[in-house]
């Protein structure tokens, strides 16, 4: 795979953005608008340059892993341009649309796998195109099928309830989606994270696999262990900044906006996020692809988590009554 990127713009400075770098940049995706290609031992990976996912020939029937609707009917043409044998197991990473959101192209007799909480949602939604998993777990499931295995894990909330890790030991693959971005900084709410503490933590226990490839579930490569240690640095780096600004920059200026007290947080945090920026660009441009776009709002999801998960202080007050002054 070399890095050639993935468009005519790919590595090139564009609208004042700074340039993705080399090492964030993935295969060139073929004419056909798909590529499909082998990770190891029947384990293959389908990405049309922004999302991914994966299937396993098992000797037996293939078991497909999530199907996005970006990459729609060209999951089932990746997998019959290297086998005959049908699908019969759907692995759902989590419930969102936008991963399984086509994984009606499946059977209906294919077995569809997934945690609880994922069928407790696809239950509620009822949408056509993703059938409620027939096998749910709690905590672990291991799939056997033919010659492949497949651990599925839980460990806690993430991206999403029922987000869950896809361990394919014997080819030293780990999927787990909307959690790692391999060479860009996560998506804007630091992924559009439903659970900041157990993203934070979701770093350490996928380090516990033994992997060395990662599908991501997106942009524009697959992953190595190297990113997930690259992410848990910049994760780190977000909250003790934001930490340490949320000590630093002074209450008492924003006090001023106090008679609209949106007005007067969404002050202080941009002022918090601000310094946070100014400490944390310099370090991260040209190593994680989109660290302009996200940092004020990642700094601000993550003083967020601060301040509500994690009840750090200094607490944000209002002004002494005798401070404040009525407007006329
Ligand atoms: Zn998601």
């Amino acid at each position: 795979m070399s890095p050639q990127g993935t468009g005519s713009t790919a590595g090139q400075q564009g609208a004042g953005w700074l340039p993705v770098p080399d090492s964030s940049l993935g295969p060139v995706i073929p004419e056909r608008g798909y590529l499909v290609e082998e990770i190891r031992d029947g384990l293959y990976w389908v990405t049309e340059g922004m999302y991914q996912c994966a299937f396993m020939v098992t000797g037996h029937g293939v078991i497909a892993i999530d199907a996005p609707p970006s990459i729609g009917d060209r999951v089932t043409k990746a997998i019959r341009s290297v086998t005959d044998e049908p699908v019969t197991h759907v692995v759902y990473s989590h419930s969102h649309g936008d991963h399984i959101g086509t994984t009606d192209q499946f059977s209906d007799d294919a077995l569809r796998i997934g945690h609880a909480d994922t069928k407790k949602w696809l239950d509620r939604l009822r949408d056509p195109r993703r059938k409620p998993p027939d096998i749910v777990f709690d905590d672990s499931y291991t799939l056997e099928v033919g010659s492949q295995t497949l651990r599925l894990d839980y460990r806690g909330g993430n991206h999403a309830l029922g987000n869950i890790f896809i361990h394919a030991p014997r080819q030293r693959a780990l999927m787990i989606v909307d959690v790692f971005y391999p060479g860009w900084v996560p998506f804007a709410g630091l992924g559009l994270c439903r659970d900041i503490p157990g993203f934070v933590d979701h770093h350490d226990y996928a380090l516990e696999y033994d992997f060395d490839t990662l599908i991501s579930g997106h942009l524009t490569r697959l992953g190595r262990r190297e990113d997930v240690e690259t992410q848990r640095e910049y994760v780190t780096d977000l909250r003790r900044e934001a930490l340490r600004a949320l000590a630093d920059v002074d209450q008492v200026p924003s006090w001023q906006y106090v008679h609209n007290v949106y007005g007067m947080f969404t002050n202080h945090f941009n002022r918090i996020a601000s310094q946070v920026a100014e400490e944390l660009l310099p370090k991260w441009k040209g190593r994680l692809a989109g660290v302009d776009f996200f940092i004020h709002n990642h700094s601000f999801i993550m003083l967020e988590a601060l301040r509500v998960d994690w009840n750090a202080e200094p607490f944000v007050v209002l002004p002494p009554p005798s401070l404040i002054v009525e407007e006329d």
